[in-house]
């Protein structure tokens, strides 16, 4: 290749230099920043995204191009520079250079020992990630010496077939095409594109001198920070490697001393006041240029400090927020980008519930914290029984021996794992955390029984399927039962953070919460409101079901009505205390939706017991159930189907949510209920429903002598609601799309079965994704859509919002901000989430851009 000086891909790092994080990569781009900021850098050549691609391909660049800005002999490195640092990219390789002359002059130099442990670190360096050999014969010993190197070069040779290299021009162009062709491998591939990374994604390289810490006077290497990586908060942390320390410094990870002088023994601080002052002064420069908190690595030659790199600080999650925050609060960045900055699922990570430390604990055995957080559900052995458990709207804890990418759908389908084998970092525990999943693991004095479908735990305990456990993610118990939980609140940064994002977002986030402690939850995280209060829930409470079965056995409907007027004062209580929890905010009600037989015992010895109960006789309540049995339950008799045929159950919920209202505004702030009717196909359910809830409102009024408004609504969750949106909007307030429903009638798939074959639905492509897990925006997003128009045309000011499982999501979201609805619903935990998703997707509307991929010298 001819020389040529100027050629734009291979640029000597200056501080005018044309370089760009998209054709250099981001640590070149945060390279040539420090050189700006005066920082000193030893010299450094920046090989673009190009040059590196034909370098993979066998077009060398001219070696000499590069050479020749590190004068004579020089000793190099090479670093990735990916667009995203979090893409990866392959290692550094350090001491390029180092030959056998080398070696003797720096004998010299630093003594024989150091110049050894250079030389022998490079042999090994290249010996596996160049020359790929074998790493068992590359070892080096705690004090390596003349034999050990010449023992190192000779398993090279012997190898290799060749003697190590000698020619530092050619070792540095062997680094290069090594690490350009491991970025363009398979695997490096697959590893960034499941970061994020485009298949295209390009690896610029970095090709520093060497600025070792070694040599005569103060010598060493460090890295140092300037905030805690769990934490966020300001702390200087690191480490220095002092070559006075002894020879022993030049191995990684021996010698290390603090930074500060906050611990015992020496500490950089003391040994080298003057670099530590510079380092601070260097650290807050580029905090405020860099707009980030940075990690700087340093060397001290004979006192001299020199800046090797500098990378954005790893941090937690919890970190994240503290950063982000504290980064706009001193007018660094503008809360916009702090917003911005923080990736939701983060949050969701800190927003986990736990056992209330005082409760008593009824332990059932102890495994490995591998998630943090409690969970709290029934036993489900599969993946499959856990979606489906998920459908029917039960909370499960997945137990496994162990789990595989299989389990994926099960686990998100859980609220939390239980695995028999596996450590902390082992599948289930990884994708737990990913997911923010509660998840205990290695709990290995369990034992699964399959026939009988029981665990066994030790002293012969057996818990079977069905039966509630707790998992305490936090300190690896298994607990049976439900202790009392203390609900995750946010505070400091995280309330800070979400203040703003609530100060961007432009579609309203509510939550999904059946019981008190959901909507406290709820209130916690600042839900505007009750999406969707499922009422059934309450029947299942102790002493409650009874009472229902007594109610569905009734002879008649006077004696039904019976039942339900000591229901009332029950669910009147239900419905006082969300008022009083949620404090004026808007509270959507449904009425009773699922079917009447799910109230019902399945087997045998179930019957009897209500037999008993009811003191009629086995062969009654037998009959009663078969009259019950539908054939396909979730299609037949259950929502406002149940509302017109039965209709004393409206009318009583009816009453105890206005008797409610009166009293929960006459103790505090005035409360307009939301009435929602579930399942509606055609325009006359509503009608007939809403005729009959206004009946119950105006007795209520005249009965109290207390004035109320309240909204009847309808929930969108059958096709034909949608497309008869129009007709039905004339009579509803409110239309809230339930996409659980709607997703399984406009797939005409069982929410409960679909389990069996989803993962070989999507392992082949039919569907991209679990349509119950992420929202179907071509199918059901259509009848969304249709819906949200024709419900507009027919009431021009209907308010819209969505309520099904995928009201979280960010894709659900996008679409619903698009779509102009009103607001989100989805279950308490994940409201921070939306808001912040809500938050971000509002300022990307605006233009702004996702700084955590185009940070300035990232
Ligand atoms: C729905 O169908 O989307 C919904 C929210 O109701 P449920 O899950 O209770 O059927
Ligand atoms: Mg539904």
């Amino acid at each position: 290749m001819q020389h040529t000086p100027r050629d734009p891909k291979i640029l000597l790092i200056t501080p005018t230099a044309d370089m760009s994080a998209d054709r250099h990569g981001g640590r070149a781009k945060c390279l040539q920043r420090l050189v700006r900021m005066e920082l000193p850098l030893p010299t450094t050549v920046a090989l673009s995204f190009a040059c590196v691609h034909a370098i993979a391909q066998g077009r060398m660049p001219d070696m000499d191009e590069i050479m020749r800005h590190f004068g004579e002999a020089p000793l190099l490195s090479v670093r990735p520079s990916s667009q995203d640092p979090d893409w990866g990219g392959p290692g550094a390789i350090l001491n390029i250079g180092m030959t056998d002359l080398r070696h003797a002059r720096m004998c010299d130099e630093v003594g024989e020992e150091a110049a050894t442990s250079l030389y022998m670190r490079f042999i090994q360096a290249w010996a596996v990630h160049v020359a790929r050999l074998d790493p068992d014969s590359f070892h080096i010993p705690d004090h390596p010496g003349a034999e050990d190197l010449r023992a190192a070069l000779a398993a090279y040779e012997a190898e290799a077939d060749e003697p190590f290299p000698q020619d530092p021009s050619l070792q540095l162009c062997e680094v290069l095409r090594s690490m350009a062709r491991a970025w363009e491998g398979t695997t490096a591939r697959l590893l960034r594109q499941a970061k994020g990374a485009p298949a295209d994604a390009g690896l610029g390289l970095v090709v520093q001198q060497m600025a070792l810490g070694v040599g005569q006077g103060e010598c060493g290497s460090g890295v140092i920070q300037f905030v805690d990586s769990l934490t966020g908060q300001p702390q200087v942390t690191g480490r220095y490697l002092s070559q006075s320390q002894g020879r022993e410094a030049l191995k990684p990870g021996a010698g290390a001393i603090y930074l500060t002088r906050d611990h015992r023994g020496p500490s950089f601080e003391d040994l080298c006041p003057e670099a530590f002052a510079e380092l601070l002064r260097m650290g807050a420069l580029c905090r405020v240029k860099l707009r980030e908190e940075m990690q700087i690595e340093f060397t001290l030659q004979e006192g001299r400090l020199h800046v090797l790199d500098a990378v954005r600080v790893q941090r937690s999650s919890r970190a994240s927020v503290r950063i982000a925050v504290a980064l706009a609060e001193d007018g660094v960045i503008p809360r916009e980008e702090a917003v911005l900055r923080v990736e939701p699922q983060a949050l969701s990570e800190l927003l986990h519930r736990h056992v209330d430390p005082s409760a008593p604990r009824d332990l059932i055995v102890s495994g490995i914290a591998a998630s943090p957080g409690a969970a709290t559900g029934r036993i489900v052995f599969t993946a499959t029984a856990a979606q489906a458990s998920a459908a029917r709207g039960e909370p499960c804890i997945l137990v496994r021996r162990e789990t595989t990418p299989e389990d994926i759908r099960g686990m998100h389908a859980a609220e939390g794992v239980l695995t028999i084998r596996g450590g902390i970092t082992s599948h289930a525990a990884v994708i737990g955390r990913g997911l923010g999943l509660p998840c205990v693991v290695g709990a290995s004095d369990l034992t699964i029984d399959r026939k009988k479908r029981q665990v066994i735990a030790p002293g012969g305990r057996r818990l079977s399927e069905g039966e509630v456990i707790t998992l305490d993610g936090t300190s690896g118990e298994v607990l049976a039962g439900e202790p009392a939980m203390f609900e995750a609140v946010l505070d400091g940064a995280f309330r800070t953070l979400l203040d703003w994002a609530d100060d961007f977002r432009d579609i309203g986030v509510r939550a999904n919460a059946d019981t008190p402690q959901d909507a406290q939850t709820a209130r916690n995280f600042a839900a505007q409101g009750i999406g969707l209060c499922r009422t059934e829930h309450m029947f299942f409470e102790e002493g409650r079901i009874g009472m229902m079965r007594e109610m569905i056995f009734a002879k008649d409907e006077a004696a039904r009505r019976a039942v339900l007027e000591r229901l009332l004062p029950m669910q009147r209580a239900d419905f006082a205390r969300l008022f009083e929890i949620m404090q004026g905010q808007p509270v959507c009600i449904r009425l009773f939706d699922p079917p009447l037989h799910e109230f019902l015992p399945s087997d045998r010895a179930g019957m009897r017991d209500l037999a008993d109960g009811l003191a009629v006789s086995l062969s009654d309540v037998e009959a009663r159930v078969t009259a019950l049995t539908e054939y396909n339950p979730m299609l037949g008799m259950r929502g406002v189907r149940l509302g017109i045929t039965v209709p004393e159950i409206y009318e009583m919920q009816a009453r105890a949510i206005f008797e409610a209202t009166v009293q929960a505004s006459r103790e505090g702030d005035p409360v307009v209920p939301e009435v929602m009717i579930p399942l509606v196909s055609a325009m006359r359910e509503v009608e007939l429903v809403k005729a009959r809830v206004d009946a119950v409102a105006a007795q209520v009024r005249t009965q109290s002598g207390v004035e109320f408004d309240y909204r009847l609504g309808v929930m969108v969750e059958t096709p034909r609601a949608a497309l008869r949106a129009a007709d039905i909007a004339q009579h509803a307030a409110f239309l809230s799309f339930g996409t659980n429903d709607l997703t399984q009638m406009t797939y005409g798939l069982s929410r409960d079965d679909a389990g069996r074959f989803m993962s070989t639905y999507v392992k082949n492509g039919v569907y991209e994704e679990d349509p119950f897990h992420s929202l179907d925006l071509d199918g059901v997003g259509e009848l969304l859509r249709i819906g949200a128009e024709r419900g507009r045309a027919g009431r021009p000011d209907v308010t819209l919002s969505i309520c099904g499982e995928h009201g979280g999501s960010r894709s659900a979201i996008e679409f619903c901000r698009r779509q102009g609805f009103d607001y989100v619903s989805c279950s308490p935990f994940r409201v921070p989430v939306a808001r912040l998703s809500a938050a971000q997707l509002a300022l990307a509307a605006r233009g702004m851009r996702d700084f955590r991929v185009t940070l300035p010298g990232y």
